[in-house]
């Protein structure tokens, strides 16, 4: 049976930081190693790099093994034994002659044949350099394809890969059949899903015998390959392959999808911004947008329930303009949001407030402190009493039960006061700094930014009665509840409990 030894090594070289520590690799190995059956004689580890020779660990184990006391080494990888050629061709010398017969290594494969032994010998050492041109040559091999007119793909539908000169050469069972197709779609007679339907009823269907999805359809309706050009990497390149259509048929196709095929609008920013932002505050329902196109040749967007509900007739009729929509985000966005003079205030209170709670909180905590080793004393003292026989042992026990439970409480109390510390008040400055930017965002009518603004502190954004109305997160609330007077003044008060940060208007004497 073939013995092993089992060898970790990981240094502390930066480049090496992301290699298992040496823990790790030896609960991997051991579990390799049972999973195998392999039977392992002796653990070796140590933290040395493996680029230059004399690791010592390593000395010793390969001294094991050529007195034999094992035939085999379990590793992680090859770059663990060695990085170097010295230490890397002692081991394949030990291959050689015999005294190793096998090498293990979860990532890697190998067996000692001279082509095993050569690919241990480039993961020696040479594993990176190895890999970076292998990258290399594959993509050299990508360019030179390109510049051949190959392309590196899958073969449009209509086409197939030959494998054996690795070209893309028209496919007898559906290049006529696609040929036909696009010719139909060019005179503008078809919509999308009219010329799916040709498709597949001329049997160009996807992989599961279905017709081909949409966006397929509109895919090969825009592929320049069918013309005789490619793409990849967003660049146009002239292919080798045989054209299916000429590029005119290919431009009366493009109209075509212009005019005909409507291939499905994203919904952007440009189109409907607002899509999705709220729902109907009657019924519940989305709201929808709409464009309308007046008399005169303007275009407005309109806003409105989409009346889906089937329990609820929704009695909210009003159409919302955009531009009505969006300046109530701007209004709802000025009501959360603090001013830079107010930003100042506000910190200026925050600080002189962290001076004073910090004074009470050392107080408090102080207090916590004493308390506990008051108990601390009485429970030596009771201790004493009992040992001096002043107290039997059921009342001992019973006191004693009691100030252990007092003295934990008070301890956990402590440590997380201490834990938390002044943590609000860390949370409230960068509520303040939050809430000035809000009020940035309005200033320089950024609409997206204000929408995402108002999606991230609330929540509940309805249309009622053409208003806009939501619900915001605390303190988020307290801010849009202030009334504009308190809000003008500025001098809103900051308070604490606990870990809660709440605020609350100003009383009339401050
Ligand atoms: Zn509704």
């Amino acid at each position: 049976m073939t013995k092993y030894f089992i060898y970790c090594r990981k240094s502390s070289e930066d480049e090496e930081r992301q290699v298992l520590s040496i823990e790790a690799q030896l609960t991997e190995l051991r579990e390799f190693a049972k999973q195998n059956s392999l039977f392992v004689v002796k653990e070796f580890y140590e933290s040395k790099t493996a680029k230059e020779p004399g690791r010592e660990i390593f000395k010793e184990m390969l001294g094991e093994i050529e007195k034999g006391t094992a035939q085999g080494i379990l590793a992680w990888n090859p770059d663990r034994l060695a990085r170097n050629s010295i230490d890397g061709g002692r081991v394949i010398y030990l291959v050689d002659t015999g005294k190793i017969t096998t090498l293990k290594f979860p990532t890697f494969w190998f067996e000692p044949t001279p082509q095993g032994k050569f690919m241990l010998s480039v993961a020696f050492g040479q594993a990176k350099y190895y890999t970076d041109n292998l990258r290399e040559n594959i993509l050299r091999g990508i360019r030179q394809k390109i510049r051949r007119g190959e392309l590196s793909a899958k073969a449009p539908l209509g086409y197939f890969n030959e494998p054996r000169l690795r070209t893309i050469e028209p496919d007898k069972k559906t290049f006529a059949k696609v040929k036909e197709c696009l010719g139909a779609f060019a005179t503008g007679q078809y919509t999308l899903t009219g010329i799916q339907r040709k498709m597949f009823s001329v049997g160009l269907v996807g992989k599961t015998g279905k017709p081909l999805a949409l966006a397929s359809v509109e895919h090969i309706l825009t592929n320049p390959f069918y013309y005789g050009h490619f793409q990849y990497r967003g660049d146009v390149h002239a292919g080798s392959h045989k054209p299916m259509i000429s590029k005119k048929l290919f431009d009366q196709i493009q109209e075509a999808c212009i005019t005909n095929g409507k291939p499905r609008k994203k919904r952007g920013p440009k189109n409907f911004q607002f899509l999705g932002f709220a729902t109907c505050g009657v019924c519940g329902y989305a709201i929808t947008a709409e464009r309308h196109i007046k008399k005169s040749g303007l275009k407005f967007v309109y806003y409105r329930c989409t009346h889906k509900s089937k329990t609820i007739a929704c009695t909210e009729n009003r159409f919302l303009r955009e531009e009505a929509l969006a300046e109530q985000v701007k209004t709802l966005c000025q009501k959360v949001s603090l001013p830079d003079e107010w930003r100042d205030k506000y910190i200026a209170r925050l600080e002189s407030e962290q001076v004073e709670s910090r004074h009470s909180s050392d107080l408090f905590a102080q207090n916590l402190r004493d308390t506990i080793s008051a108990i601390k004393m009485r429970l030596e003292r009771l201790t004493d009493a009992y040992l001096g026989e002043a107290l039997e042992l059921t009342e001992y026990q019973e006191k004693k039960n009691i100030l252990m439970s007092e003295k934990k409480t008070l301890e956990e109390k402590l440590s997380d006061f201490e834990r938390k510390g002044n943590h609000w008040l860390e949370l409230m400055r960068n509520w303040i700094i939050e809430a000035n930017q809000a009020e940035n965002l309005s200033k320089q009518e950024n609409l997206s930014g204000m929408k995402d603004f108002l999606v991230s502190i609330g929540s509940n954004r309805r249309l009622a009665a053409g208003m806009l109305l939501a619900e915001f997160k605390t303190p988020w609330n307290f801010l849009a509840e202030m009334p504009a007077q308190a809000r003008a003044s500025g001098a809103g008060a900051v308070n604490s409990d606990a870990n809660q940060i709440w605020w609350t208007l100003p009383d009339s004497n401050r």
